[in-house]
């Protein structure tokens, strides 16, 4: 809290409670005409009134206070925050009144606001769709509000639509009346008080699954004509999701329906408005008969996270956006525990591993951030959008939980929810409850945590644990990475299950577990961990024994550690043999990615030694699994397959993987687990045709996940022209919520990857205007990759610090630290072969 008033938020001499939103959309036109009625409580006698609009023509406000109807004049806006003004020649009265504004807006094609999205069904015909998306800050660009998370009020929308197309809002349909000239108005019922950026309306071509009743709560799944097949899983995991919170949070689901909603175009992956949650069509439909575990475990968990807001995050929201970490956080780690209760054999917390490790790699840059941090202008807010927020604060308020007891923790969450219910809280809130409920000092633990930015490297050696920052390398300026933390530990002797916990700070503590001792023991610890030769040498040939999320982080701290050039290869390589024939895909996945950057920073001569080493871990792993599913195996044996066959038959240049491969393909025989190694296989062939091949299925894909995959997998030619045609078609043929994503791919392809980088920078102005500004930061992923070339890496980052992404230019900035430290490391590696 700062003691200036921010000139981003409205002042409070006027507050909304109830908003009546009529529209009518011509989506043929893209544009629409709206009225507004809001209800307002007048504090002080002013002469004008501030409210948010940006994009809309407004005409003057009338005002209906104590009998009378005042005129305001034109309103006058400010461009910078996003404001109209409505001024009147006498003062208005204060209490209770109701402001009436009309005003029209274009359906813009940027995936904020009030859009339009278009589609192309079965039999060739295109389809428009009117959409919302209002998070955080463009309820503005759809009608005028107060449009900030702690101006809650309720909603009644009407839209006035063609009566053949379906419409949903977020609550149910009361009135429908027929105009008699093919159009309907459509009314619904007032929503609870609830934050402007929850409210959504959605008009087209849509069909719905028949509502499925759970507990009382009608839940559908909504989805372009023809795509009914594939609504089975999110309606399972919806209604499992509706019980489930339901349950923890100890409180009735909040609204009245509720509709999941597939949207052809969408920025996000999906967007919580409050019993009409839209989602991006990779993230609700699926087919199982053919998808990968991977894609499945995505609807899924996409699906127990939007319901997760439905309680935590418009239930109860944020008072301002610096709360909106601990939104998103929370939601990311109900969707995993919500998820491994619905399929307890995905393991989705061993699976979690791999993107806490993930957000570890950005933490352990002198660019990182706090996870909470003041917000001025809602540009700001723009970078809290980031893996910093999701997998570092969803990590954390997991180790929390470990730390202070399930049901423990869960007691401190409902008590915060029943206590602020229909209204805002600050971060501190959650603390202070979860502080009463457990006795333990929850605030000062968590503020070491979300207060200052990186995480520490905790040592064990000879019985005494110590902590130090973790970094990969030394700061180019100032850091962001903190000194020290209150960390929640907990140990336990590797021949023993009993685990000890203790509350390590910059003191040393003796540990008294008999050795060799498991620093993180469960593994849910947001720490690096580091061995004494003594206690590493005990533990490295005894992997087989640990738990298996114990396992995946020993082996991501490795890696870690060698990418910081802390331990040499030798020693990583001594520990991911130790892996031996375990069967978990997450090691494997961490060995397999290390392996790759090595194969990167080596030169070409050394490259034959690293096959060899490929040889030596992988081939085993497929003498065991094959190609084909084995009688008894588990559910994640196909994404081990995957990696070894994906590794061997790509760096480890096996000839016969590679045969089969081709095999396949040509059959089009690909199941669901593999289809992704066998593309990225048969694409770094490059033979004759294929490219043509891949596009082909790519634009006659029949569900979602083929498509992308084929899409995606277009990133993997090693052949520069069709490298360069593949992002040529991100600006005209591919839709633009999935162009960054696809150039960020292209960038990374180890052979392609500069050209495809130099290419799209010559058209960034294009890209600014065109691609969603959220996607934005996604072409930069290839650039930690840029570590073969000291110059071509100077040429990278000169280009993105002179056109910055603003708000989310940290991101951008994170990459090229990345891509700095493996410069060092590729030097150093190269010393090692
Ligand atoms: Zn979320």
């Amino acid at each position: 809290m700062s003691s200036t008033p921010n000139p981003y938020r409205l002042l409070r001499n006027v507050i909304p409670s109830a908003y009546r939103i009529f529209l009518t959309p011509d989506l043929d036109a893209a544009t629409f005409a709206g009225r507004v009625e809001i209800d307002v409580a007048i504090s002080d006698a002013n002469h004008s009134f501030t409210l948010h609009a940006i994009e809309l023509e407004l005409g003057a406000a009338s005002v209906s206070v104590a009998g009378a109807t005042l005129r305001s004049n034109e309103p006058t806006f400010d461009e910078t925050y996003q404001t109209a003004t409505f001024s009147f020649e006498d003062p208005l009265p204060t209490g209770e009144a109701t402001i009436e504004i009309a005003f029209t807006g274009i359906l813009n094609d940027q995936l904020h606001g009030f859009y339009r999205s278009t589609f192309v069904d079965a039999a060739g015909a295109t389809h428009t769709i009117a959409t919302t998306q209002f998070e955080h800050s463009d309820a503005r660009r759809a009608f005028p509000c107060w449009d900030e998370p702690s101006f809650k009020a309720t909603y009644q929308v009407n839209l006035t639509v063609p009566s053949h197309l379906a419409a949903y809002s977020n609550s149910n349909e009361l009135v429908r009346t027929d105009l008699g000239n093919g159009q309907c108005t459509i009314s619904y019922a007032p929503t609870m008080r609830m934050s402007t950026y929850l409210v959504a309306f959605i008009v087209g071509p849509f069909e719905q699954t028949d509502a499925l009743d759970v507990d009382g709560t009608p839940l559908r799944i909504v989805y372009p004509v023809g795509k009914g097949h594939l609504a089975d899983l999110a309606l399972e995991a919806g209604a499992f999701a509706l019980r489930f919170f339901s349950d923890y949070f100890a409180i009735p689901y909040p609204g009245d329906k509720l509709d999941m909603i597939a949207i052809p175009d969408f920025a996000f992956g999906a967007m919580e408005n409050l019993g009409a949650v839209t989602y991006r069509e990779t993230a609700l439909l699926v087919d199982p008969a053919t998808a990968s575990l991977t894609e499945m475990q995505r609807v899924a968990t996409v699906v127990a996270h939007e319901i997760a807001h439905m309680w935590f995050g418009d239930l109860v929201t944020m008072e301002w956006w610096e709360g909106i970490w601990l939104n998103e956080a929370f939601a990311t780690f109900m969707e995993v525990l919500c998820t491994n209760a619905l399929r307890p054999q995905w393991k989705m917390w061993v699976d979690f591993g791999v993107d806490r490790d993930a957000a570890l790699q950005v933490d352990g840059l002198h660019s990182t951030r706090p996870i909470e941090y003041d917000v001025i202008s809602p540009d700001d807010t723009r970078g809290m959008f980031d893996i910093l927020t999701y997998q570092k604060g969803g990590s954390v308020l997991r180790m929390l939980e470990q730390y202070l007891g399930e049901e423990t923790f869960r007691d401190g969450i409902r008590y915060y929810l029943r206590k602020h219910s229909y209204a805002n809280t600050v971060t501190t809130d959650l603390w202070d409850a979860l502080e009463e409920t457990s006795g333990q000092p929850v605030r000062d633990l968590m503020n070491t945590w979300i207060l200052q930015g990186g995480h520490p490297l905790v040592t064990l050696e000879d019985g005494v644990l110590r902590q130090q920052p973790f970094a990969y390398g030394t700061a180019r300026g100032e850091s962001s990475i903190g000194s020290a933390w209150m960390i929640p530990v907990l140990t336990r002797s590797l021949d023993g299950a009993t685990v000890s916990r203790h509350l390590l700070t910059d003191q040393p503590i003796t540990v008294t577990d008999d050795p060799p001792v498991i620093v993180n023991a469960g593994g849910s610890g947001v720490f690096r961990s580091r061995y004494g030769a003594n206690d590493l040498a005990a533990i490295a040939h005894r992997i087989g024994e640990l738990e298996e999320l114990e396992r995946a982080t020993l082996i991501a701290d490795s890696w870690a550690l060698l990418f910081a050039g802390q331990i040499a290869w030798s020693a990583f390589l001594d520990i991911a043999r130790g892996l031996g024939s375990q069967d978990e895909p997450t090691p494997w996945g961490t060995v397999a990615t290390a392996i790759d950057l090595v194969h990167r920073a080596l030169l070409e001569h050394q490259r034959g030694a690293l096959v060899d080493v490929v040889r030596e871990l992988f081939a085993p792993q497929f003498a065991r699994l094959g190609w084909d599913e084995l009688p008894g195996e588990s559910e994640l044996a196909p994404q081990l397959r995957a990696i070894v066959l994906g590794t061997l038959g790509t760096l480890g240049g096996d000839e016969s993987i590679r045969a089969e491969a081709i095999r396949r393909f040509e059959a089009n025989e690909l199941p669901g687990d593999l289809a992704r190694a066998i593309l990225r296989i048969v694409a770094t062939q490059n033979r004759p045709g294929d490219y043509e091949i891949f596009l082909e299925r790519f634009r006659h894909a029949p569900n979602p996940q083929e498509e992308q995959r084929y899409q995606w997998g277009l990133a993997d030619f090693a052949d520069r022209a069709i490298a360069l045609d593949v992002a040529e078609k991100c600006f005209s043929e591919f839709r633009s919520q999935d162009a960054s994503v696809e150039l960020g791919l292209l960038s990374r392809n180890a052979t392609t990857g500069p050209a495809v980088w130099r290419y799209f920078t010559k058209r960034w102005d294009e890209i600014v205007e065109r691609f969603p500004r959220s996607s934005q930061p996604r072409l930069a992923l290839g650039v930690p990759t840029f570590i073969g070339d000291e110059a071509f890496a100077d040429e990278v980052e000169a280009f993105h610090i002179a056109h910055p992404m603003g708000g989310d230019q940290r991101t951008v900035v994170q990459q090229i630290e990345r891509m700095r430290v493996g410069l060092a490391f590729a030097a150093a590696l190269r010393q090692q072969f």
